[in-house]
């Protein structure tokens, strides 16, 4: 029997979840699934400057969103200083890795020369072989690998295939700094390994990096885990994602009003696919997902396509999920505070009565809430400039005619409303359109709404009837 998977999620809690991140932990989530095996979370908080609590909190509310669960507690890197610290010196003792005493002036000597030479800043290997006895008095020293300095490094990728590193590039770098602390690299192979990760699922941004730590994992005599560096996201016009690219934390598009499912599926097709499948279900993705369909080219992320899926997703939800999902965003949202400081009985029944009609016509929650405004407007009512537009002498008159014809209404259904306003427009000699906007206006306060006879049945008959009264009074 092979040995279970386990894979890892190891976020830098410096900020707040951003998208590439999710993605990453995404697919580490969907092998562990898919194999059966494990995933684990570990906090890379040795930067205990730039670590914060706050960042922590948002990572695992971001991954909590995203459904994304990881097995046992999250584990903090920085609680292990004391293994990280235990793996250098046993390096030291094994003749892997050395006290290395150069001081500042020397460093710096060398980064010159390396620079002068046109070659990069590289450590010369003064302490590789220096007796211990010349140490100078009172230097603390740091400790650094003794790396191979002929031949090549090759990093196996599932995703980048065999990735050369020629070892003079690789110089003896630190793993254990002159304060006892130990470096990223070191800390990352340690912890790796003690946790029995089999996989390392991450951005290729660490390319270079798997490179040295293959160094570690070699020196220690330890099995190097599986590699898979996923090709970085970049934005839509195929430059590196910035901010206005989407490069925004998870928290954002909660904001922005997108569903986590949907989140999810547009996420899980940023740099993997599935013949052409495009929305997925979560047990399908689990099932398909697979390191070998990976993409070796950049994604680009596009606010369009999820706008797209998150629609489709909206379509799908049952009405009372996603009257919570609404009703959940809204101190994040503009305005949201207000609209919930009004939410009462009534109100949240229109709504929810509104879904059906509401959802087919928005993409994001934003959107949909923001279609949803005239359920929590008050009376008499706001218009905005076009609905003043519609409301002119003509469309008053129109009104008043409207008013009439719905005064007599007791059966306030759909089919009934559909027949009265019909009718009168008919009578009028005026065309559909005519008729209804004037109305919108009054019902919505604006010239764009969901169909009008959708509002009217949402509305009710009695604020329905008091709104139009407002405006002909
Ligand atoms: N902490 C690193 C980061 O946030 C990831 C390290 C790793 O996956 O090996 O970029």
């Amino acid at each position: 029997m092979s040995t279970p998977v386990v894979t890892r999620f190891a976020p830098s809690p410096t900020g707040f979840l951003h998208i590439g991140g999710a993605r990453t932990a995404l697919f580490n989530w969907l092998y562990a699934k898919h194999t059966g095996g494990k995933m684990l979370l570990r906090i890379e908080d040795t930067d205990r400057e730039r670590s914060t609590k706050a960042a922590v909190d948002a990572i695992i509310d971001g991954l909590k969103w995203l459904g994304l669960t990881w097995d046992g507690d999250p584990i903090s890197q920085f609680s292990r200083v004391d293994r990280h610290r235990e793996v250098a010196e046993e390096l030291v003792k094994k003749g892997q890795a050395y006290y290395c005493y150069a001081t500042p002036e020397e460093l710096t000597e060398m980064r010159e020369k390396a620079r002068a030479e046109g070659k990069p800043p590289r450590y010369n290997g003064i302490w590789r072989d220096r007796d211990p006895s010349k140490a100078p008095k009172g230097v603390k020293p740091v400790i650094r690998i003794k790396a191979p300095q002929q031949g090549e490094t090759i990093v196996h990728d599932r995703v980048q295939g065999d990735v050369h590193f020629p070892n003079k590039d690789l110089d003896d770098f630190i793993i254990l700094r002159s304060d006892g602390t130990p470096t990223y690299m070191l800390a990352v192979v340690v912890d790796d390994h003690d946790m029995g990760v089999t996989h390392v699922i991450r951005g290729d941004d660490h390319l270079t990096n798997a490179a040295r730590q293959t160094i570690l994992f070699n020196a220690m005599g330890w099995d190097v885990p599986v590699m898979a560096h996923i090709p970085l996201i970049h934005g839509a016009d195929g430059a590196k994602l910035s901010k206005r690219h989407g490069a925004l934390g998870v928290d954002a598009y909660r904001a922005m009003g997108y569903l986590p499912v949907a989140l999810r599926n547009y996420l899980v097709r940023l740099g993997w696919s599935h013949g052409d499948d495009e929305i997925m279900s979560t047990e399908d993705m689990i099932s398909w997902f697979d390191i070998d369909d990976i993409n070796k080219g950049a994604a680009r992320f596009d606010f369009k396509k999820l706008e797209a899926i998150n629609g489709q997703y909206m379509r799908m939800s049952d009405d009372k999920d996603l009257f919570d999902a609404a009703l959940s965003i809204l101190p994040e949202i503009e305005g949201g505070k207000e609209l919930e400081a009004k939410l009462n009985e009534k109100n949240r029944s229109e709504f929810l009565k509104g879904m059906p009609e509401l959802k087919e016509r928005a993409k994001t929650l934003v959107e949909l809430i923001d279609n949803a405004a005239f359920i929590f407007s008050d009376r008499p009512l706001k218009l905005d400039e076009k609905a003043t537009n519609l409301l002119n002498d003509e469309g008053k008159t129109i009104l008043k005619g409207i008013y009439s014809a719905l005064e007599s209404c007791t059966e306030w259904t759909k089919e009934k409303l559909d027949h009265i306003i019909r009718n009168y427009a008919e009578e009028a000699q005026l065309k559909l359109g005519k008729v209804a906007q004037p109305l919108r206006a009054a019902l919505t306060g604006r010239a764009v709404s969901p169909g009008v006879f959708d509002v009217l049945v949402i509305l009710g008959r009695d604020e329905s009837l008091g709104r139009i009264r407002d405006q002909i009074a």
